[in-house]
């Protein structure tokens, strides 16, 4: 198979203005002649579904949420990033492509980037008209902040609830949709397979959660909107009910997974505090503007800590370790996510970290509390202190919080070319369940960006140029119309219903979450911040072993037609267990560190992440070959003409 990802022709900064013009495009009259399904309406597929509606198209949108505004998006606090270049501090959509390609650890395809930095200004005007509210200066005019791996202040933000904001105005623009009648909007029905005729997507499966009803849907394009995977790992930052299911079953049908093992590691969350929690909670990167990160200098005085001998206010500066600050004395504080993790980590490590387990590092606000007062620093941050205060009983006014790195963002997702359409022809896939633009780490405040950007900016466009050679009335390769009885649908219903029958007869000894948390203790383990051969190896035989088990022995309560969320569960954690395997697969054959992927045997004397641009320097894409059959690596090489490949420094 050869991997055309279509990039245009010409200099980067002409592509997407050219790629817009040659695309073909739809007749308006004969827009309504074409039904688009797209799945997930968080802000990637409530964007996508509100524009295409707009446009003329008819749209069918699905959620397994009771509301849109219940994707795991409304959780996104920090804010999102645009070229605006509102604080006159030398930004521009340059720059932002250059941190972004940099960012990622060259890892991220050059065109779709720039594309991306392109269309973030045009994405902060949509949102205020629609109504967004983000912060603003005194002045009236919008204000920003500053987040990881940049040195200028792009992020706009609406306190520590942008991602709410930003899908209250999308949901709004999907909402008029629905009225209009030109989005049927279908919520608690959650998609369970994708049905191809003669190797185009032309439909999905899908179940009434609350009914159990198995129902099918035909379109000329379908899109997948349906977010990232990181709740392969159990614990995450993850909404709870983020899964990879939809993303894993298109896979599972032929669409190429592409850099399953980039994951994001996020140095700022709520320590693990025992055995049986479900969830972190992250502290948003935002708070990097002004915490400061540091850990006692001596292995002593962390273990008088930890013991409770002395309070963390009763350390004297001297005795403090603002170790960003030391290391990457440009950055400081705000070194991307990746490199903060890491050093979290290391600090650990060598026995500074602090908390009652020893995996935790302080995230100080003393001294923007004594420059700014107590106030103004509520104004910008109280949402999240208030939070944190809640979760742990300790108040970050008066003393520093503690964090620690946890699975936060999966840069890995499908395969999509420059117009997001996956190898299936007619399969698009938009947000955090396509590959697209991070590399192997992506920056903070961007996937906002992106999942705005494909939803109101990209798929408008480019899926018009499939439809434009897509006769609207469907016909199969035997001349007979497509319909919902065509035996592709038929095939696919079959094996939705069978799989669901299998989970329920299995009549084992334990839960799916049990299967889970196993799963995540393993991926957490062996393919987590640090990665070596011999760890995933272990991982891969233990992965293998737990799934032969979860299909002899899972248990599922209740029955198909009804709510029943353990089965709901089963069906993902099967997908999970699988997702994984090939996460360590992806992890062992990329024998490089670079970005969120850290493998221990590749790093130099400072322990910085070691690239190897020779041989890594390509997407990984994966084909799915059968059941327990190893997949199939295929490789797109990454051209970069734009910017020098150098080894990522942020001192
Ligand atoms: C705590 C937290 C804070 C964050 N803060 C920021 C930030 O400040 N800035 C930033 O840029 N990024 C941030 N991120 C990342 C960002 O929030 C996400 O990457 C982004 O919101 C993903 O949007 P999405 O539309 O792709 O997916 P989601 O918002 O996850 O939406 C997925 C949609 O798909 C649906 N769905 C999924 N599977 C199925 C199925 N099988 N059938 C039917 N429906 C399905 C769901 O119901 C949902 O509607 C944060 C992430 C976390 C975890």
């Amino acid at each position: 198979m050869i991997l055309d990802a279509k990039i245009p022709e010409g200099p980067l900064a002409e592509k997407w203005d050219k790629h817009k013009f040659n695309v073909k495009l739809v007749n308006p009259a004969n827009k309504r002649k074409y039904d688009v399904i797209v799945v997930g309406t968080g802000l990637a597929g409530a964007s996508a579904a509100a524009s295409l509606a707009e446009l003329g198209y008819n749209v069918k949108a699905f959620s397994f949420h009771d509301s849109p505004r219940r994707a795991h998006s409304i959780a996104a606090q920090g804010g999102i990033n645009a070229a605006k270049n509102y604080q006159n501090d030398g930004d521009s959509v340059h720059r932002l492509f250059y941190d972004t390609i940099k960012g990622g650890d060259y890892r991220a395809r050059e065109a779709n980037v720039y594309r991306l930095a392109q269309v973030s200004v045009n994405i902060i005007d949509q949102c205020v008209a629609q109504g967004v509210p983000f912060a603003r200066e005194y002045g009236g005019l919008l204000a920003n902040r500053s987040f990881g791996g940049a040195q200028v202040s792009r992020t706009f933000y609406a306190r520590g609830q942008t991602g709410q904001q930003l899908l209250l105005g999308a949901y709004s623009a999907l909402s008029r949709q629905i009225a209009y009648g030109k989005v049927k909007m279908y919520t608690r029905t959650e998609m369970l397979d994708l049905v191809i005729i003669d190797g185009q997507a032309r439909g999905i499966i899908t179940r009434n959660l609350i009914t159990g009803e198995i129902q099918r849907h035909l379109a000329h394009a379908v899109v997948l909107a349906t977010g990232g995977y990181g709740n392969v790992f159990y614990l995450s930052t993850n909404a709870k009910y983020s899964n990879a299911t939809a993303a894993w079953r298109a896979h599972k049908k032929g669409a190429l997974f592409a850099n399953p093992c980039f994951t994001q590691i996020h140095p700022t969350c709520i320590p693990v505090s025992g055995d049986y929690q479900s969830k972190l909670t992250l502290m948003s990167e935002s708070l990097r503007n002004d915490g400061r990160v540091w850990v006692p200098k001596t292995v002593e005085m962390a273990e008088r800590l930890r013991r409770g001998e002395i309070h963390v206010n009763q350390i004297a500066e001297e005795d403090r370790d603002y170790f960003l600050e030391r290391k990457y004395p440009s950055f400081g504080n705000l070194v991307p996510r990746d490199v903060a993790s890491r050093n979290a980590k290391m600090m650990c490590d060598e026995g500074r970290g602090v908390g009652s387990s020893g995996l935790a590092v302080y995230l100080d606000f003393a001294d923007v509390i004594k420059r700014i007062g107590a106030d103004q620093v509520s104004q910008k941050y109280g949402n999240l202190f208030a939070m944190y205060e809640k979760i742990t009983d300790e108040d970050p006014y008066k003393q520093p919080m503690r964090i620690y790195p946890a699975v936060h963002y999966t840069m890995g997702g499908l395969w999509v070319d420059y117009n997001l359409m996956t190898n299936v022809p007619g399969l698009y896939a938009t947000g955090e369940c396509n590959f697209s633009d991070h590399g192997a780490n992506r920056l903070g405040a961007s996937a906002l960006m992106q999942g705005l950007a494909d939803g109101y900016f990209v798929i408008p466009y480019t899926i018009g140029d499939y439809l434009a050679q897509t006769p609207a009335k469907l016909m199969d390769s035997n001349k007979q119309p497509i319909t919902l009885d065509h035996p592709a649908f038929v095939e696919a219903e079959n094996q939705v219903r069978g799989r669901i029958q299998k989970l329920l007869s299995i009549n084992g000894t334990r839960t799916p979450d049990d299967f889970h948390k196993a799963l995540g203790h393993l991926m957490w383990e062996y393919c987590g911040m640090a990665r070596n051969a011999e760890g995933l190896q272990h991982a891969k035989k233990e992965i293998q072993k737990l799934r032969r088990e979860f299909w002899q022995d899972l248990k599922v309560t209740g029955t198909n037609e009804d709510l029943n969320q353990t089965l709901e569960k089963a069906g993902r954690v099967a997908d999970f267990l699988e997702l994984g395997e090939l996460m360590v697969d992806d992890a062992y054959n990329r024998n490089e560190s670079c970005g969120g992927h850290f493998r221990e045997e590749y790093q130099d004397e400072m322990g910085e992440a070691d690239r190897n641009d020779d041989e890594y320097a390509y997407v990984a894409a994966w084909e799915w070959r059968g059941e327990n059959q190893p997949e199939t690596l295929h490789k797109e090489e990454l051209k970069f003409e734009n910017v020098k490949l150098t080894k990522r420094s942020y001192k």
